[in-house]
């Protein structure tokens, strides 16, 4: 039936993408992208808009095709299988639900249209619909139509939908972009869920990375076409792999330095912070908020404190540092700080990189 892919049933699907590249006229929306997805992962594509996102998800899916590269599922190259024979599910915006069909229906759809020697019977057809209501949680609302139902429930008849003919992998692109925040969280929540409980090879798009961190397995940062990195969302957030997941991903603070014989100058002035194996040369210093301490030898980074806010048992202290246009943010425990004192702190943890 439906949920056939049970964990314990049925294989997974591992999908590799080989060197693929995709052009629109002479803008490079990909460019050597290359991934490997485990079979039974829950992946996410992050980035800016415009960064290729959407592009990499309807390639997988069959919907657009690579200029260069390959895609494999299994082992199998099926960079030229169209959609209809991928056995791919998807939930993408701008496929919303019929209208004009109950919510059963809509369900069924992708089996009744199938050519009369795969078509299951009509009962067979029924009960699926009711197993994937129940999954969905949305039992007893067949019958209603979507414009009867909140977005959220609409989401989630979306998502039987793309469950109902059984594929092997699911592509969600910003399944839940359009509701509000209270009902993205509680479907978030909802479709790991699900997602562990079926155990399909699921991928989704995002550009909000709390939803990324908190749902994904992994999360792929996409950048101008390319991918900057691949990690957990530990890893992601403590071990970034360039300047841009850095920015991108969390708060952070970040000036420009020179680095010299592993040292790093700040306005010419020597930090005492060990620049490892970074050349010489310009860079960014990157660190966090909390990964600070205040010094009082006048050898760290000084600035004025323009605001300072609870932020649990800690301060967030904004102060105003020369040479940047970024604030410096601060998470201190010390409750004595107040808007206008000179404040110098180092960071305790940081990353350089060059440019
Ligand atoms: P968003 O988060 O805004 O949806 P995205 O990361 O999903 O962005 P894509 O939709 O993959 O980005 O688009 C990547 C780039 O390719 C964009 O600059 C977009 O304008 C361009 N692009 C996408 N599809 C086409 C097309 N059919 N013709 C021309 N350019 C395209």
């Amino acid at each position: 039936m439906a949920l056939r892919q049970c964990r314990g049933g049925t294989a997974l699907t591992a999908i590799a993408v080989q060197n693929v590249a995709r052009r629109f006229g002479r803008f490079a929306a990909l460019t050597g992208v290359d991934l490997d997805i485990r079979s039974g992962e829950f992946l996410a594509l992050l980035g800016p808009s415009g960064s290729g996102k959407t592009t990499l998800l309807r390639i997988l899916a069959g919907l657009d095709f690579a200029d260069e590269g390959a895609v494999l599922f299994d082992g199998e190259d099926v960079s030229d299988v169209p959609i209809a024979q991928r056995k791919v599910g998807f939930v993408f915006q701008q496929y919303a639900l019929f209208r004009h069909m109950t919510v059963a229906d809509n369900i069924a759809f992708g089996l009744t249209v199938r050519k009369r020697r795969e078509r299951p019977s009509k009962p067979e057809i029924r009960a699926r619909v009711d197993e994937l209501l129940r999954l969905v949680q949305l039992e007893g609302l067949g019958g209603r139509f979507p414009a009867q139902l909140s977005g959220g429930q609409r989401q989630r008849v979306a998502l039987a939908r793309a469950l109902a003919v059984e594929p092997r992998i699911l592509l969600l692109d910003e399944p839940f972009g359009a509701l509000d925040a209270k009902v993205r969280k509680d479907l978030r929540r909802w479709l790991r869920e699900l997602h562990d409980r079926v155990g399909l090879t699921s991928i989704f798009v995002t550009h909000d990375q709390e939803e990324a961190i908190e749902l994904a397995d992994r999360v792929v940062v996409v950048n101008h076409g390319r991918i900057e990195q691949v990690a957990t969302p530990q890893t992601l957030y403590a071990e970034p792999a360039s300047a841009f997941v850095y920015d991108f991903v969390g708060e952070s603070n970040q000036f420009a330095v020179q680095v010299e014989g592993g040292g790093v100058l700040r306005d010419g002035r020597r930090l005492p912070l060990n620049a490892g194996t970074t050349p010489n040369g310009a860079a960014r210093l990157f660190f966090r908020p909390h990964d600070v301490r205040v010094v009082e030898d006048g050898t760290g980074i000084s600035g004025r404190v323009t605001h300072v806010r609870p932020l649990g048992a800690m301060q967030r202290v904004e102060a105003e540092v020369a040479g940047t246009d970024r604030p410096l943010e601060l998470d201190l425990a010390d409750a004595a700080i107040q808007p206008g004192a000179a404040i110098s702190v180092l960071p305790t943890r940081f990353a350089l990189f060059p440019g």
